[in-house]
């Protein structure tokens, strides 16, 4: 959600850099962008533009772009309509400061009113403006310097921010702060950067800090960088190595990241099981679990915390926790379990899922259940992200960057990991017979290989894809394990092609979602051979009767359905806890296709963001 770069130096030109940057953070969802520049005369231009990077590239294209000083910024809206006029930066009243900013300043109407009685005016609808005029009023009212006026204003600010901020009176410095929105900084020679995350700075240099809430960096020419708190503590640096590698977060020849990014699962999948399954002994290790073992052991209950796709992990979580370690598990929204009152004790574990690792309801309420002293697991993709500096302990998912905004590697990493998290557990407790435990570690590790074989699917999906463009409705059926895996599915196509669709627990159609079917209804069912195929076979014939349209996803070499539904696509047999890993895979490849023939932007989908960093 909302991209920042930023970038101070004295041998680059700021502004390809800056574009650079703003590119590869549009995975992140936005809906206008801008740039600041101080100029090589010490004039400080502010460009923006409503829609695409392109647009804004466009818009510059004859203006004054020199200078090697400068920040961007990609906005996804928050307080006043997508506008050229409320995207960032933000100028201040004199013109002198030029800011952009992630997140929510939630007492800005308080403050703005205050300004305005001060007699000050504005020209967006923003809550970022009211943040640089603070700043400004304060600088001039108590003759500050800009660090400390940075540090009274965000004392008065109640919300989230990461923000930079540049004055053109010092041309020299670039500041910038975080409070619960992702900022990285990167440290060149003799030139500092300035990131959503370390997407924009790796070309440049592998050595990054990533700023604590509450820290202000100082990045000033010639000196080194400095971190500060709010009440000007200097704070130690901890450097940080990135080994991001360039060519993991750029296409490789498909049209769309998203399409990448389902190829790349078999060998993601890998990546997430090195190292943690052997397969020489048939055993899973997962560190996190031998250095918490007792707390993980004795714990009474489960809760899993996640938003969107990775909820949907989190049912097949449970359902992998509670048929094998035989603890009970609960699957809460985490923005409303954040504002529920809930039950919270020391005898509970909470595993927080989120991709980004930056997901703000998600670390809320890991905030919420670590005050009642559970313990906290996080599982994320984003190294370095804030839920795995917020939890206890935890497991990274290793898919690489995902950049489609609609997830999709992640989605089946965090299956893989909180299968080998569930196998661990259970072997741990004695929940699992020895036989089982190595059937499924055996499975596990074939499942790359059996990914490989469903993604040859592809084109017999693109096909059909092709027929329902037409649909304004899709319904997903899916029972047991498969039925979070429809919840996925029909979120996918929700999200990329804009066409309603809804998930549902096959048995429960007949309670509702029956009235619907129609020949114009296409019905997505999971239907492979596991306990409960006859009674999906049944829900079949039942839409069948009502003259639905069926695509069926069957186990290889299945007749049976063949005969009754419109379309079947064929998955490799494998045991039915590891079903979602494969049964995903075409349905991520329905919505895809779907999208492209109805036209979409399926890598940034309107109105969606990659990582929520507003509640
Ligand atoms: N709240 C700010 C706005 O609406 C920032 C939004 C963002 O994070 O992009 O302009």
């Amino acid at each position: 959600m909302c991209g920042i770069v930023g970038y101070i130096g004295t041998k680059r030109e700021a502004y390809p850099i800056l574009i650079k940057g703003l590119k590869r953070l549009e995975y992140r969802g936005y809906d206008s962008s801008g740039v600041a520049l101080i100029n090589s005369d010490k004039s400080l231009s502010v460009y923006k533009a409503k829609g695409k990077v392109s647009e804004l590239e466009a818009y510059c294209a004859d203006k004054n772009i020199d200078g090697t000083v400068g920040i961007a910024h990609t906005r996804w809206a928050t307080h006043g309509e997508p506008s050229s006029t409320n995207a960032h930066p933000h100028y201040s009243e004199s013109k002198n400061l030029a800011i952009i900013h992630n997140g929510i300043i939630e007492n800005y109407a308080e403050i703005k009113k205050n300004l305005i009685d001060k007699g000050l005016k504005f020209q967006s609808e923003t809550d970022t403006e009211v943040l640089v005029q603070l700043i400004e009023y304060i600088q001039t009212k108590k003759d500050l310097d800009l660090l400390t006026a940075v540090q009274v204003a965000l004392h008065q600010v109640i919300g989230a921010y990461a923000i930079a901020i540049l004055d053109k009176r010092h041309p020299d410095t670039l500041i910038a702060a975080r409070k619960q929105s992702p900022l990285v900084i990167g440290i060149g020679d003799g030139e500092f950067f300035v990131g959503s995350d370390a997407s924009p700075i790796i070309e440049f240099t592998d050595q990054v800090v990533y700023l604590e809430d509450g820290n202000i960096a100082v990045m000033k020419l010639g000196e080194e960088l400095k971190v500060v708190s709010i009440l000007n503590e200097e704070l130690s640096l901890n450097v940080k190595t990135v080994d991001m590698n360039l060519g993991e977060i750029e296409k490789g020849g498909y049209p769309h990241f998203m399409l990448k990014e389902i190829f790349e699962q078999p060998n993601c999948l890998i990546n997430c099981m090195r190292g943690r399954i052997n397969i020489d002994s048939d055993r899973v290790t997962l560190s996190a679990i031998i250095d918490n073992r007792d707390k993980l052991l004795l714990a009474k209950r489960i809760v899993i915390v996640a938003c969107g796709t990775s909820w949907h992990a989190g049912l097949i979580g449970k359902q992998l926790l509670e048929t094998f370690c035989r603890i009970p598990v609960e699957v809460e929204y985490a923005s409303e379990f954040r504002y529920r009152n809930p039950v919270v004790t020391k005898d509970d574990v909470m595993i927080a899922l989120s991709q980004s690792g930056e997901t703000a309801d998600t670390l809320a309420a890991i905030e919420l259940a670590k005050e009642n002293g559970a313990f906290i697991y996080g599982i994320c993709n984003a190294i370095g992200s804030s839920i795995p500096r917020a939890t206890h302990t935890g497991t990274y998912i290793h898919v690489g960057p995902e950049i489609g905004v609609a997830s999709t590697k992640a989605f089946t990493g965090q299956v893989t990991v909180l299968t080998m998290l569930a196998l661990t557990l259970a072997d741990a407790r004695g929940t699992i017979k020895h036989s089982d435990y190595v059937k499924v570690v055996k499975e596990l590790t074939v499942i790359p290989e059996k990914i490989k074989e469903v993604l040859k699917v592809n084109e017999q999906v693109a096909d059909l894809a092709r027929t329902f463009t037409y649909a304004q409705n899709f319904l997903y059926l899916g029972r047991g394990y498969s039925f979070p895996v429809a919840l996925e599915g029909a979120l996918k196509l929700k999200e990329i092609s804009y066409i309603h669709a809804e998930g549902y627990p096959a048995a429960e159609m007949k309670h509702g979602p029956i009235a619907l079917i129609d020949s114009d209804m296409p019905v997505v069912v999971i239907a492979t051979h596991n306990g409960m195929y006859e009674k999906v076979r049944s829900n079949i014939q039942e839409i069948k009767a009502r003259n639905g349209r069926v695509i069926a996803i069957v186990s290889k070499g299945d007749t049976s359905i063949a005969k009754i539904a419109d379309s079947v696509i064929e998955l490799p047999d494998t045991l039915e806890c590891l079903e979602p890993l494969l049964a995903t895979i075409p349905l991520q490849l329905l919505a895809y296709h779907v999208a492209v023939c109805k036209g979409k932007d399926v890598d940034q989908p309107r109105n969606l963001a990659k990582s929520v960093t507003v509640e």
